[in-house]
């Protein structure tokens, strides 16, 4: 007997995916469908703490959401879809492990989400970092800690002020929330290490417009640049990076920072491997074409069983407020559509009609190191302590799942008593290094003993005991 069960294959386990799925599992009687999630990484990631998890207030960790954990009734494939060929309802799935396989769906949910977009700047893919992973968080963390170490191993110079030179490139609300919250690490971790000071350090962020932060007001977006001022921070407006080869950025305006750590947050752009590698329609951005109840296509005509949301969508913006008509790429969004999507995926799996997606932004907020975070929605304006407050109590709340609020919840209760932690794991790179450098090996191989060519001549060997002796002794111990 055939399984005639439908089958809902959802692309990506992020923010939409995570959020589809979780829903389906509550909607869904017994039997009404499969659900199988397909992501490369076992963890939804809660991008909007990336920074905090650089400046070490959130454990790494404790920032992602375990998929197996919680998505109790679907199946999850540790892989990525590299290919869509929705003509057939066939998706390929390339394993983390094996070889890449074909699987038959029903209805396919995209939210592969979106990657760093950058430009061709020489040297910019080979040195600079993106900020859309929790690996790529953990690294700048370490990599500021560990510059610290060596500079203060340094004599001041050069080399110094290279180590200890930030860039963030893209003054939008990640770029802006990492470059506060390092600038507050690196202030802290001054009183750790005597050799420096806190003129030593040196922070700069390039924006290639004239202001900061589009999601807020201009007035709000200025305080937030004088408060960055005040904390010893250079902001570069009307700026672009043209280089960045062997560690030195070179501006448009002829500056060149030498820097260790560049970290690029210039701009999103929808998945490509999932987007080129789909027959679904594309827009002109480069997002799959969505309808507002988030079925793929056009007004017109929608694309039978096929479904996107999230970063990798184009979905109208019905409130008006969107970018050019669409829904900007945030977290608000790709929760609530992956909610909707469930809704509506149940909806039409039981011959009801979906409904669209309406939602009008409730504002921004932002962290900008302990104790200081900016808030907008409409015209209020919360600014410092009493925004951090809100910053913290809004993400504390939107983090998934009771036992991941509780854990990010109550390590920042312990960091309130115990300070930042500030240790610095980046050997964990090289984790065998103690191991290997003590390891017993066998001995290499000694050259085989070939007796001499010609007899000796008489008296020879007499001559040389110990040498004998000493022969006889190596050869034992071999
Ligand atoms: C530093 C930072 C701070 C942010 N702060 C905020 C904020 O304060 N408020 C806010 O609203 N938004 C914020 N955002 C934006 C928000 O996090 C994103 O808009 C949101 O994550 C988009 O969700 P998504 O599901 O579309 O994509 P994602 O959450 O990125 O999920 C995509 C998933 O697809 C998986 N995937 C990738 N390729 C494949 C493949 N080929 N096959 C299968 N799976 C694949 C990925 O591993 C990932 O798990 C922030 C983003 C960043 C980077």
């Amino acid at each position: 007997m055939t399984n005639t069960v439908p089958k809902i294959l959802i692309v990506g386990g992020g923010y939409a995916g995570f959020y589809t799925a979780w829903k389906l599992e509550k909607l869904l009687r017994k039997g009404e469908a499969d659900v199988t999630v397909v992501d490369p990484l076992p963890y939804m990631t809660y991008q909007p703490f990336l920074p905090e998890v650089a400046a070490g207030s959130i454990e790494a960790r404790h920032s992602v959401v375990a998929l197996r954990r919680h998505l109790k009734r679907s199946t999850v494939i540790a892989g990525k879809v590299t290919g869509i060929q929705h003509a057939d309802k066939v998706a390929t799935i390339t394993p983390v492990a094996g070889e890449a396989y074909q699987v038959e769906y029903d209805q396919i949910v995209v939210t592969a989400g979106a990657v760093s977009r950058t430009f061709p700047i020489p040297g910019i893919a080979d040195n600079a970092i993106g900020l859309k992973t929790i690996e790529e968080a953990v690294a700048i963390r370490d990599r500021l800690m560990s510059n610290f170490d060596k500079a203060s191993t340094l004599p001041a110079g050069p080399e110094r002020d290279r180590l200890l030179t930030v860039v963030v490139v893209g003054g939008g609300f990640a770029g802006i929330e990492v470059f506060a919250e390092l600038r507050s690490l690196a202030s802290s971790l001054i009183k750790f290490y005597p050799q420096l000071t806190f003129e030593d350090t040196h922070f700069h962020l390039v924006e290639a417009m004239g202001r900061i932060m589009p999601e807020v007001s201009l007035k709000t977006s200025e305080w937030v640049l004088k408060d960055l001022a005040k904390r010893g921070a250079n902001v570069h407006l009307d700026t672009q990076v043209t280089g960045a080869v062997d560690g030195n950025i070179e501006l448009s305006t002829g500056e060149t920072i030498p820097s260790d750590l560049i970290i690029w947050t210039a701009g999103v752009m929808a998945n490509p491997t999932v987007v080129r590698g789909s027959d679904l329609p594309v827009e002109e951005r480069g997002r799959i074409r969505t309808r507002p109840d988030l079925r793929v296509g056009t007004d017109e005509e929608f694309v039978e069983g096929a479904w996107a949301a999230g970063d990798v969508s184009a979905v109208p913006d019905l409130t008006g407020g969107g970018v050019g008509g669409y829904c900007v790429p945030n977290a608000q969004h790709a929760v609530r559509q992956g909610k909707l999507m469930a809704k509506n995926i149940t909806a039409v799996l039981r011959g009801e009609l979906p409904k669209d997606y309406v939602h009008k932004n409730l504002g921004a907020v932002a962290g900008l190191g302990l104790y200081n975070g900016v808030f907008q929605s409409g015209n209020i304006a919360l600014k410092g302590l009493v925004a951090w407050v809100a910053h913290r109590g809004y993400h504390g709340l939107a983090m998934p799942t009771w036992e991941r609020k509780f854990r990010v919840v109550w390590g920042w209760w312990n960091n309130l008593w115990l300070g930042r932690d500030i240790v610095n794991l980046s050997t964990v790179q090289n984790p065998r290094y103690v191991f290997e450098e003590f390891a017993a090996r066998p001995r290499p191989a000694q050259p085989a003993v070939t007796p001499p060519a010609e007899p000796r001549e008489q008296g020879k060997i007499a001559d040389q005991p110990e040498k004998v002796e000493a022969d006889k002794e190596a050869a034992a111990a071999r």
